[in-house]
């Protein structure tokens, strides 16, 4: 038999942070940070992440220990996703819009030993800090553009240090051990919680090297690409590409606010290639004042996902100069799984139907083994005539480990050895998964399913509306209706619910149409998705 017996002795758990020492060692020279005036080279980025992994081991952190970050898309945020799983140790990014009460319970809950914490959000911290049910180390990241106004004493009870001081008292030389074993724990990511207690989601490091390398391929980055960080790094680890581009050795650009007169500035100095953005981004870049926005004359290439993009907004953002990409993903797979990949002959159909492809959610990316959209009871998958609904069902190495101290939420999201996305969708012919409702958001009236998406695809293509929403009102006779939520576009004639009712029912089935529009601005989440959740409380009570 031509074979060999298994060895381990070739064996190196896989880890994100190998690819910093590969890029660090090719390209020492190499922009690999830029934030502002600050411009850090490879050679620079893995010696201030190797001083942070040294000045925190010498503080007692070690491996298995949580340390929390809330803090902005700046460098010490990228260093941290390398100086502390280089430890070890799990990094516990913590999304900074959240409220008080509910950062406690993150790092209670994930028993963080130290908070990396930006001074913009001191003010936060300290409503953070009396709820604490432990001592914390914390260290706070400086920065010349935001005005402390914290008094320390109000943090006396923990230990206390800067950041750039913390980072003096390390080794840039330092010897990291790396993880164990590649299924050791290597991110500590909260949900956003709307429906109860946020759930901890765990990343190991096998499955966020893999997810990276994935990302970067489906995106096209390379050793030339320069990376806009409008996404944030809170945010499933940024999608992974917090390290799927320094895998390619590409350049991070920071930035601290994510501001449309500031991202087209950035994109033209610095010659930005590619960012990522919910769709509520690509809104933002759209309605941008006309003076602020820039015709580039190199290729910008935009990833989209967390929430459907409908297809007029792609539409538009493509008409700026801009290359947009679909993708789907979820906290529990490290983001991006699926990806709408691009079809050379959807470049010859008329502009509707060509934006119309590409806003579905597409086919798994190259990491993800196996995507299915199936009965969630019986586990048979659904005829692909792109009409039959089913759930998405995920299998791959690169779904996450399972929810912190929840064996029953993780056994039930697994269950049947298939991942549960709770998303509903149909299969097309042509093997693209195309997303319907979240399970929770879908609207059942007279016994019918309504899908919310498809009814907000029809609103959004009305020429004054910039954003709509779709949720289910209760109803006496129906169950329930559909009840849209809109905000028109800026500096534009006022428009009756009437002549919304008219425009729907001209484009979809009567028993779509919502019986109630309600006008002004959506409730967002951290990561600009639209909050169903207070909508459909707000419709009850109508
Ligand atoms: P949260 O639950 O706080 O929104 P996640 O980022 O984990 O946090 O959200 C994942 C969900 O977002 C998916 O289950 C899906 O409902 C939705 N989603 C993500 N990407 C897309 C997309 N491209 N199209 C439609 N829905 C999406």
């Amino acid at each position: 038999q031509a074979d060999l017996p298994k060895t381990r002795a070739n064996y190196v758990p896989l880890s994100p942070v190998q690819f910093l020492e590969r890029s660090a060692l090719i390209y020492p020279d190499k922009i690999a940070i830029r934030y502002d005036a600050v411009v850090y080279t490879y050679r620079e980025f893995e010696a201030r992440c190797r001083r942070l992994a040294s000045a925190l081991s010498e503080r007692g952190i070690g491996r298995g220990d949580t340390v929390a970050v809330l803090a902005p898309n700046v460098p010490a945020m990228l260093e941290a996703h390398y100086g502390i799983p280089a430890l070890g140790a799990i990094l516990n990014p913590l999304n900074y819009r959240l409220d008080a009460p509910t950062i406690a319970y993150c790092l209670n809950y994930g028993e963080a030993k130290a908070l990396i914490v930006d001074v913009e959000f001191l003010p936060l911290l300290t409503d953070v800090l009396p709820l604490l049910e432990h001592d914390i180390l914390l260290i706070t990241i400086e920065d010349t553009c935001v005005e402390s106004a914290v008094n320390f004493a109000d943090v006396e009870r923990h230990a206390h240090i800067y950041y750039e001081e913390l980072l003096s008292e390390g080794d840039p030389e330092y010897l990291w051990a790396g993880p164990d074993d590649e299924w050791d724990s290597l991110s500590l990511l909260f949900t956003s919680g709307t429906t109860g207690d946020p759930k901890g989601v765990l990343y190991h490091h096998r499955g966020a090297y893999l997810n990276a390398l994935g990302s970067a391929l489906a995106f096209g980055l390379l050793p030339s690409s320069v990376y806009l960080w409008t996404l944030p790094m809170f945010h499933c680890n940024g999608w992974t590409y917090t390290w799927a581009v320094t895998a390619a050795g590409g350049t991070h650009v920071c930035l601290r606010r994510v501001e449309p007169a500031r991202i087209f500035r950035i994109i033209q100095e610095h010659v930005v290639t590619h960012l990522c953005g919910a769709p509520i981004v690509l809104s933002m870049l759209i309605h941008a004042p006309e003076e602020v926005k820039i015709q580039f004359d190199h290729p910008v290439e935009i990833l989209t996902g967390g929430a459907a993009p409908p297809s007029t907004v792609i539409d538009a953002t493509e008409k700026m100069g801009f290359k947009v990409t679909h993708a789907y993903g979820l906290t529990e797979s490290y983001g991006p799984s699926m990806i709408c990949a691009w079809q050379d002959e959807w470049a010859g159909l008329p502009l509707i139907e060509r934006s119309q492809r590409m806003a579905r959610q597409g086919v798994p990316m190259l990491t993800m083994a196996y995507a299915t959209v199936a009965d969630p009871d019986t586990h048979f998958a659904v005829p692909q005539d792109g009409v039959t609904m089913g759930e998405l069902m995920l299998r791959s190495n690169t779904l996450m480990k399972g929810y912190l101290k929840d064996q029953p939420a993780t056994d039930m999201a697994f269950r049947e050895g298939w991942f549960h996305t709770g998303d509903l969708a149909v299969w097309h012919a042509d093997n693209y998964v195309e997303i319907k409702d979240r399970s929770k958001d879908i609207i059942i009236s007279g016994g019918e399913n309504i899908s919310s998406l498809e009814v907000e695809e029809c609103l959004y293509r009305h020429p004054q509306v910039m954003e709509a929403a779709v949720v289910a009102r209760p109803d006496a006779k129906w169950g329930e209706t559909p009840c849209a939520f809109v905000t028109l576009k800026p500096d534009t004639a006022a428009i009756t619910e009437e002549e919304i009712i008219a425009w729907c029912q001209q484009h979809i089935a009567r028993y779509k149409v919502p019986r109630s529009v309600v006008f002004g601005p959506l409730d967002k989440t951290a990561t600009g998705k639209i909050q169903k959740f207070t909508l459909r409380e707000r419709a009850k009570n109508l």
